[in-house]
């Protein structure tokens, strides 16, 4: 299992345009690291850099010390699992045949799958509780039902590190609160180290470890949710009032907007 990713100073442009400055973290086994920041601070940018989409003029993924730039794609693909800010399925594919395109890093063209495959596949569906959605076309589900598909196909990939940009962004606050709770408990029960990219602040504290805040391609804020979620920060990268709390039921920090003209 791999116990490390390390982000080493990461510099990436778009021609001349600087996008990533300079960022440096680090995620364990086991950890769940939030990256959050406003429209355009280059979030999605430094996914697509770890996950090899884009390649840094400067800088170095790690994984237990390894230069993911020289793994073969084959290796990565089965270390890692992307779950993409939106999926379009536009074809009548089943849950099951969506679920099973994870399995497609360890099978050969044309290679039909094993016992355990299968057993793999089921296993991912019971964890998100899509089993009962199997049969389904993904065409007839609900964003929410359809999002715990993608994270299924995600996990039948046996990944070590998991990567998801703004996986619910389009679901309501309960489904949004399903999905992270299930994140948070693969990563404990797997080891797994996962890098979620999100705009909900008190999810973000809710439920990562450590926080990354990122402002034009800067890292501005880097930590627990203590140490990043404080109210001149916040002030200051986004530009607006707010007062952090602690939560009176989860002692977690709360981000309170301080609307205009109410006080
Ligand atoms: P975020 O995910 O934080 O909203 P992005 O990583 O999507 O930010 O974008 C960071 C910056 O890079 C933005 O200013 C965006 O306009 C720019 N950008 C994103 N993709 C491209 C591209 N393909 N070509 C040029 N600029 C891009």
């Amino acid at each position: 299992m791999a116990s490390e990713l390390v982000v080493e100073k990461v510099n990436f442009s778009y021609g001349r345009r600087p996008i990533i400055e300079d960022v440096s973290f680090k995620v364990k086994a086991g950890e769940m690291l939030g990256i959050i920041g406003p429209n355009g601070s280059g979030k999605t940018t430094l996914l697509k850099i770890i996950t090899r989409l884009l390649v840094p003029d400067q800088g170095r993924i790690l994984i237990d010390g390894i230069d993911i730039a020289t793994w073969p794609p084959r290796t990565l693909a089965r270390t890692m699992a992307v779950v993409p800010q939106e999926t379009q399925i536009s074809f009548e594919f089943s849950v099951r045949d969506i679920v099973e395109m994870g399995r497609s890093p360890y099978l050969r063209r044309f290679q039909a799958m094993s016992k355990q495959d299968r057993e793999i596949v089921a296993a991912a569906m019971e964890a998100t509780n899509v089993l009962s959605l199997a049969e389904r076309s993904m065409t007839e589900l609900s964003g929410g039902e359809r999002q715990r598909v993608i994270v299924a196909r995600a996990l039948a990939q046996e990944p070590q590190v998991l990567l998801l940009d703004e996986p619910t962004a389009s679901l309501d606050i309960n489904h949004e609160v399903e999905i992270f709770q299930l994140l948070r408990r693969l990563t404990n029960r797997e080891g797994l180290i996962t890098i979620v990219v999100l705009h909900d602040l008190d999810l973000a504290a809710g439920y990562c470890d450590q926080l990354l805040l990122l402002a034009q391609g800067k890292v501005i804020a880097g930590g627990s949710p203590e140490e990043v979620l404080q109210d001149e920060i916040l002030a200051r990268v986004y530009g607006i009032d707010v007062v952090v709390y602690p939560n009176p039921l989860t002692g977690k920090p709360q981000v309170q907007v301080l609307v205009p003209g109410h006080h």
